[in-house]
């Protein structure tokens, strides 16, 4: 029997296509997610200079973006070293948050971090909520009558 997140690991090792630019290494990283509609999108890393370039996750999503879908099932980003051994790469804290801001309901996507193991996207991104103010020094008074803007705007 298949391991558990072997099909996912094998679709974003299909992805790798190591190309070199002067001392620049792209597609040497590939991921792949699938969506709550059950369809799977690819992408890979370009890592140019200059803080121009993105994570293989990033790629995949903006195909997943531009496919009209936003919503992550799962997601595996996998890389090989020279000596040919395959690696799940946990995606770094950039892509967690981006996983995120792509769709609320991302935070329960499933991130495969090995052939058997994985963790929902809160897991791995604690302390994502907006935080509460510390006081409230602007706060109108509770007691005071609350001033609707229809109210002042002289309508009624
Ligand atoms: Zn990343």
């Amino acid at each position: 029997m298949a391991d558990r997140h072997d099909d996912l690991i094998a679709a974003a090792e299909q992805v790798i296509r190591p190309h070199r630019v002067g001392d620049r290494l792209f597609g040497d990283v590939g991921a792949t997610l699938v969506t709550v509609a059950s369809n799977q999108y690819a992408g890979v890393c370009i890592d140019t200079g200059s803080g121009t370039g993105f994570c293989a996750e990033h790629s995949a999503i903006a195909a997943m973006v531009t496919a009209g879908e936003y919503q992550i099932t799962k997601i595996v980003a996998v890389w090989r070293n020279q000596t040919g051994d395959l690696h799940v790469l946990p995606p770094c804290g950039r892509c967690r948050e981006f996983i995120r801001q792509i769709d609320p309901a991302n935070l329960d996507t499933e991130i495969v971090l090995g052939r058997h193991r994985s963790a929902p996207l809160r897991e791995l991104l604690p302390e994502h909520q907006w935080p509460e103010a510390l006081d409230h020094p602007h706060r109108i008074d509770d007691a005071a009558p609350s001033v609707e803007p229809r109210a002042a705007d002289g309508l009624d």
